[in-house]
């Protein structure tokens, strides 16, 4: 048997929630194993965030080329070569692997390669022989692309994220099922690098978990740009033909591509792992948690993907540094999920934070709100890029309240969902924004003017 050995912390999994864990915990001088199967970074690294923004900067590059003559620019778009485009994406990955890598090894912490399996509350088995234990165990084993019942992957014609991030061809034409981040995303690059693509949701809009008007904006958008959204449509089955495959949708609707991406959900990493064995209380195999992300058993906290939060990076960055401060002795709060950003690297980009009307509804708020243009922003006009911004504020007897929304859509808004957020999470209410002054011409101008409108005092605003 391989030699384990004792740590203050283990953790399991290596991705945004295991690490960011372990780097937060070594900052207070605790021994922590990271137990990692495949790379640490895990999903967002290798699999998700990072490649997935790196062939969306590729499919900007092509478009830019393609629509040059808009800017009086003389360059044609020759083609689109994947091996090249997966060269630069590689590139990205492996640069930042590394430089994670050397953080882990600096802050001391001990990565070890091998699969892991809970064994008792304080112990984890590696690969079936070395036991690492812990007085604490914090699980962070992720998640996995889900599919639907009787649709098999073959990792050929009907991929996941996982297969359609390597693709070493751009597909003539594809089917994505699933209109949520990630099947809009990769709808957005395809289109870019030339297919015909067409969007298969089951919900009546893009986005479901977005403000109904940015959905409709990136409906237009995606409509304008050829790319076909076929809403409120359930897949029924879909079978190989010579060049591909066909979907048949209920009602007996069929459309036919070169590829099927499945693009339904993801869903955790935690069958055969020990968990229930151990007393972990889950629900739908998700960990369950409290608000500090502790389990059911006092000795394990569970962070990321593996738990019924948002599935984004960002949470499990946040969700892990709060398990590490907790158990480094700090007082910590829950986090508040409506005022994590969330965005969708799509053309144009749509980024939110806050809650949504309907949500405002379910909650019994009333609301008030404006929506500015992107036509009314110099900079974006510069970009030609269209869009929108809706800011939602309470209503209040004296005027509107708290800010309790910001929606965007448009080329590059998702970098300035990071001053929505201060907006959200400050409390903030549209004077104090609108007493900020804001660089012209930017984007960001945008958020002011929108408070402004807000505030009462519209700028370039047509009321
Ligand atoms: C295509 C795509 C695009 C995305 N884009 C974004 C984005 O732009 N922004 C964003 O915020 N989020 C994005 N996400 C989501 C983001 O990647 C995840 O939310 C994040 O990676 C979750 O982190 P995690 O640590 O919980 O899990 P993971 O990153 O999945 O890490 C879990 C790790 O645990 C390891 N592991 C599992 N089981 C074991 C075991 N038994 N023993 C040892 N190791 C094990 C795995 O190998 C993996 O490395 C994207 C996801 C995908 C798929």
């Amino acid at each position: 048997m391989a030699e384990g050995g004792h740590y203050d912390i283990v953790v399991l999994g290596g991705g945004s929630g295991g690490y960011a864990c372990a780097l937060r915990a070594a900052l207070f001088g605790k021994r922590v194993a990271l137990i990692e199967k495949d790379k640490v970074g895990g999903t967002c690294l290798h699999r998700g965030c990072i490649p997935t923004k790196a062939l969306l900067h590729a499919a900007e590059v092509a478009d830019s080329a393609r629509d040059s003559e808009k800017f009086g620019v003389k360059a044609a778009l020759e083609g689109i070569e994947m091996p090249g485009v997966l060269a630069y994406q590689q590139g990205v990955v492996e640069r930042l692997w590394k430089g994670l890598q050397g953080t882990l090894a600096q802050r001391k912490i001990d990565t070890i390669a091998g699969e892991g399996k809970l064994i008792s509350p304080t112990a984890v088995q590696v690969d079936g022989d070395a036991v690492y234990t812990g007085d604490h165990i914090v699980l962070a084993t992720g998640s996995v692309p889900k599919s639907l019942p009787g649709l098999e992957i073959d990792h050929e014609r009907v991929i996941t994220s996982d297969e359609a991030l390597v693709l070493d061809r751009v597909p003539a034409s594809a089917i994505v099922l699933g209109g949520g981040v990630i099947g809009v995303e990769f709808a957005s690059v395809w289109k870019s690098f030339g297919a015909d693509v067409t969007i298969v949701e089951m919900l009546p809009q893009l986005l479901p978990l977005e403000e109904e008007a940015s959905a409709k904006v990136l409906q237009r958008a995606f409509r304008r740009r050829g790319i076909e959204a076929v809403l409120g449509a359930r897949f029924e089955s879909v079978r190989h033909t010579d060049s591909g495959v066909e979907v048949t949708l209920a009602g007996g609707k069929t459309l036919q591509a070169e590829i099927l991406l499945v693009a339904v959900g993801r869903g955790p990493v935690s069958a055969g792992l020990g968990y229930e064995d151990n007393g972990v209380a889950m629900t739908r195999g998700f960990v369950d948690v409290d608000g500090l992300c502790r389990t059911s058993v006092p000795t394990i906290s569970a962070v990321g993907d593996l738990i019924a939060t948002p599935q984004l990076a960002h949470v499990g960055f946040a969700e892990g540094i709060m398990v590490a401060e907790r158990l480094g002795g700090l007082e910590v709060r829950p986090i508040d999920y409506d005022g994590v950003p969330r965005i969708t690297y799509c053309d144009p980009e749509v980024a939110s934070v806050g809650i949504t009307t309907k949500q405002a509804a379910e909650r019994g708020i009333s609301l008030t709100s404006v929506d500015y243009p992107l036509g009314g922003n110099g900079r974006s006009v510069i970009l030609q890029t269209q869009g929108s911004a809706r800011v939602i504020a309470e209503e209040t007897p004296s005027g509107p309240g708290r800010v309790l929304g910001i929606h965007l859509v448009g080329s590059r808004v998702g970098e300035l969902i990071a001053e929505g957020q201060l907006i959200y999470n400050w409390d903030a209410e549209p004077m104090d924004v609108a007493s900020l002054i804001h660089p012209h011409p930017t984007q960001s101008e945008i958020i002011g003017e929108a408070h402004l409108a807000l505030a009462g005092k519209p700028l370039h605003f047509h009321a």
